[in-house]
């Protein structure tokens, strides 16, 4: 199954088996306890608790999580996959069960920023050495690497400011040196970047984003190789994190339109990126498939496509001003999540610890979602004067 066509699996995995009726769907699976009829059927379940696939109890996983699972495997090339409550929860129980007090992680500087929060304050606070490093240092992040260094959590591109890093190249560098590679991938989703086959270890994503993709679920996803995998399981488990049954489903019914929906966006996208990009006040776009976005060629190389999500920076205006913009958008929702169908908009101030992002400029994020395309050209051109200072 691993060389399937994407399309293929978006409409086969994930689905009952035989023995499971003839529904086209998974059911939505409730409730907590399972029953066993003897002892020795329920030992054998609790043994394997931390397996994908074992029906043990509600908080380790049900019918629905595995279809899940095995679909997210297939999509990523991954040999397993764990589920979590959001992105942030993948995010902070890989990171979690990847490092412990005295351990040493480096993080890109242009990291997701809850990612960043939960580094400088609940992980150092639990002694573990935190550096933040430039994202495109690429394989010169190794560097970086003291002997007690264990992980690297980086992001593909940089949330608000989009530079794409050379993914294999880090990829490598950490893999010479036994650091354990983590890329959160949620802008990309596995149809347009397949990290682990570019060397990384450990992706997760917010599925709440693209996965389920109507701003109607939260969920994270975290998939990879065996023994790392096997520890971020057990640290989902033992921290008592869990996927909801209805944004399982919810999950299984956005990813058989995957495909379709990130093929939309792209196109949607770059449409109104380019419209936006040849504006007055615009001084300059943040796309990954522009050729002025920092890693552009990485994103030529390791991409086969690119998400609704993008920066632009705005010229010689104020703080109020691009308050007084966003708040003249009448089809724009204002609004920190993104993947949706609905287009958003957000000013952002990028946070930067241990690298410049010395760019002019004010910038304003845009989630382009499945309106038409001159209604929203039509919105931002009439709110564009609004950025007068
Ligand atoms: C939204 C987001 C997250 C967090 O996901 P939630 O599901 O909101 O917890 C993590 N990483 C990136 C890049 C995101 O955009």
């Amino acid at each position: 199954m691993a060389d399937s066509k994407i399309p293929d699996i978006l409409v086969q995995k994930g689905r009952p088996g035989k023995t499971e009726g003839r529904n086209v769907n998974m059911p939505l699976e409730t409730g907590s306890t399972m029953v066993f009829d003897t002892m020795a059927e329920f030992e054998a379940a609790r043994n394997a608790r931390y397996q994908s696939g074992t029906i043990y109890y509600g908080r380790y996983g049900n019918r629905a999580v595995y279809a899940l699972e095995e679909a997210l495997c297939a999509l990523d090339g991954a040999e397993s996959c764990v589920l979590a409550s959001s992105g942030v929860a993948a995010i902070t129980c890989t990171l979690m069960a990847l490092v412990k007090s005295g351990d040493h992680l480096l993080v890109a500087d242009n990291i997701y920023g809850n990612t960043r929060n939960f580094c400088e304050t609940l992980l150092a606070g639990q002694g573990v050495e935190v550096t933040f490093f430039d994202p495109m240092a690429g394989a010169g992040a190794a560097d970086l690497f003291r002997p007690n260094t264990r992980a690297l959590m980086f992001e593909a591109p940089g949330s608000g400011t989009f530079e794409v890093p050379d993914i294999p190249a880090v990829a490598a560098a950490c893999k010479a040196a036994g650091v354990v590679s983590v890329i959160d991938a949620t802008w990309p989703t596995p149809i347009f970047c397949r990290p682990l086959a570019l060397g990384v270890d450990v992706v997760v994503a917010s599925g709440s984003k693209y996965l389920s993709g109507h701003s109607d679920a939260m969920i994270g996803t975290i998939t990879g190789t065996g023994n790392v995998l096997q520890a971020v399981r057990k640290t989902v488990m033992t921290v008592g994190d869990k996927s909801g049954g209805q944004e399982v489903l919810l999950s299984l019914r956005g990813l058989r339109t995957l495909k379709m929906r990130m093929e939309h966006v792209d196109r949607a996208g770059r449409d109104i990126a380019l419209w936006l990009g040849a504006q007055d006040r615009t001084l300059r776009v943040l796309h990954p498939a522009f050729e002025s976005c920092p890693g552009h060629e990485f994103w030529r190389r390791d991409f086969t496509g690119a998400s609704g999500l993008f920066g632009v920076l705005f010229r010689e205006t104020s703080d109020a001003a691009v308050t007084r913009f966003v708040d003249g958008l009448a089809h724009f929702g204002i609004g920190v999540s993104w993947g949706g169908y609905e287009s958003l908009v957000l000013p952002v101030t990028p946070k930067r610890t241990a690298s410049r992002w010395d760019v002019e400029g004010h910038l304003v994020r845009f989630s382009i979602g499945f309106d038409d395309l001159d209604t929203l050209k039509d919105d931002l051109a009439a709110a564009l004067p609004l950025l007068e200072p």
